[in-house]
């Protein structure tokens, strides 16, 4: 079960790498990716890390990082000294999904990063992307614990579309979340 949780990432991964599954977020993906600096300018804008008490796993570039490990290793198949380089030697493991997926769970898709990064780099996106992998196609979501009333609503975390502009929640789409209540 759990090889096979790893083989439908990958599987996820490679069609949100892919023009034909993902062209519409493709390009912000990548840039995101690729051209992160790592100067950590993002992490005091980020409330999820402030209110981690500064954990280093909570920072905002920390969960792309993972992300671009596995991407090198496991689809670019990067090995030897090219590996080392771009410190991609990451053993793919459940243990690991499981903690990449509570971390892009952990990311309120606030956009503070994005806000004050000074090449655009946004991670919020990247969080929002894996949770699509995770949900898309691993049917991983999070319960939604209010609704926009502030009640408890049993459904999972989805997207369910809407009038666009009408966000409660700033969600990346310009749309809305909508709880049972509609
Ligand atoms: S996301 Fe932007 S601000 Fe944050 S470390 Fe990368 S380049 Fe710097
Ligand atoms: S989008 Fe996520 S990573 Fe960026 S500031 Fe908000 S909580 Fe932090």
């Amino acid at each position: 079960m759990k090889r096979s949780f790893v083989r439908k990432f990958l599987s996820g991964l490679k069609k949100l790498l892919s023009k034909e599954n993902n062209w519409t977020f493709l390009q912000p993906l990548v840039h995101s990716l690729d051209y992160c600096v790592k100067c950590q300018l993002c992490n005091d804008s980020c409330p999820a890390y402030i209110a981690s008490g500064k954990q280093e796993i909570y920072r905002p570039t920390f969960r792309p990082e993972v992300l671009r490990r596995i991407i090198n290793k496991h689809l670019k198949k990067e090995s030897g000294i090219l590996a080392k380089l771009t410190a991609s030697n990451i053993e793919l493991s459940f243990t690991l999904l499981a903690r990449l997926a509570e971390l892009a769970y952990r990311c309120t898709l606030c956009r503070r990063c994005a806000q004050v990064c000074p090449i655009g780099v946004d991670n919020a996106l990247i969080s929002r992307e894996i949770r699509k992998l995770f949900s898309q196609e691993m049917s991983i979501a999070v319960k939604e614990s209010t609704n926009r009333y502030g009640s408890a609503v049993e459904g999972g975390l989805q997207h369910r579309y809407h009038a666009k502009g009408t966000c409660e929640h700033r969600c990346l789409h310009g749309g809305r979340y909508r709880g049972e209540d509609g």
